[in-house]
């Protein structure tokens, strides 16, 4: 144990070393850090993971542990050590972290996955994902940007929609940031979230830092790309399988069915056919 110990607690030294490295803005040194930090704390968890009677000990070294690989975009070190911390008997809480850190590094491989090569059998894990959101009216965008390893912040745009960057030091764990105009109506600031997670999905392979969204949802990727995202966003945002669903217990106005999606009438109207979209 007393191995063990000074393990993790050379760890974090070296973890804290890295946050402040990321403070200074120096990436690089970042990266060399936390991977040192993985190294010490996984051999603190390997060191205990025979004995289980150990806990919670046992499963907060490798809860930690899957963190820290995840954070260096490591999959393989996320899912052994997640994977092994839940073979313990950790306490409800950590179990529930250590299930959470399991599917983030499921999901940051499937990110990682071009399925243009090779098509999966039946639906990937983003679209299982996107499946599980869209259940339910009005859908958690921000918590679908969550499962996409997306961060949501707020911000003053002055006059444009929101944008999402590359972005190491504040984004999920996959690299990136959205921003929504803070000064904005909420359907509006939902909207647009659903229109930056689309793309994400279709285009991040074009953002080179920074995707910034004016006023009328224009930007440098040009007209075609700006409507996919826009067709996304409102698939997203007002599943056409949960419109039939209201319809059919009997809410057609275009105004209720916009109060369920929590989404503008005018987007509802574009949706049901009944406006025609200007943009
Ligand atoms: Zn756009």
């Amino acid at each position: 144990m007393i191995a063990t110990r000074e393990l993790h607690r050379q760890a974090m030294e070296l973890f804290e070393s890295a946050l402040l490295a990321r403070r200074a803005g120096d990436e690089t040194r970042t990266l060399s850090l936390l991977r040192e930090a993985l190294g010490m704390e996984s051999a603190a968890a390997d060191s205990i993971a025979g004995d289980y009677s150990l806990e919670p000990t046992r499963s907060i070294l490798h809860r930690s542990s899957a963190s820290i690989a995840l954070q260096i975009g490591d999959i393989q070190m996320a899912m052994r050590y997640s994977e092994a911390g839940l073979k313990g008997q950790p306490p409800h809480e950590i179990r529930e972290e250590l299930t959470k850190l399991q599917e983030q590094a499921l999901t940051l491989r499937a990110l990682r996955t071009d399925y243009r090569r090779r098509p999966p059998q039946g639906l990937t894990h983003i679209q299982k994902i996107i499946r599980r959101y869209t259940a339910t009216a009005p859908v958690n965008i921000v918590g679908l940007a969550d499962a996409l390893l997306i961060t949501v912040r707020q911000e003053d745009l002055g006059a444009d929609s929101g944008e999402i960057i590359r972005d190491i030091d504040r984004g999920g764990f996959s690299g990136y940031s959205i921003i929504v105009n803070a000064t904005h109506a909420p359907v509006r600031k939902r909207f647009t979230a659903a229109h930056e997670v689309a793309h994400f999905l279709l285009h991040r392979d074009r953002i080179t830092n920074r995707l910034r969204d004016d006023q009328m949802y224009r930007s440098n990727l040009g007209t075609t790309k700006e409507k996919e995202a826009n067709q996304l966003a409102a698939d997203l945002l007002m599943p056409r399988r949960l419109i039939g669903q209201f319809r059919n217990a009997g809410i057609r106005a275009p105004e209720e069915l916009a109060v369920k999606f929590r989404v503008s009438v005018e987007a509802m109207r574009i949706r049901l056919g009944i406006k025609e979209n200007s943009k």
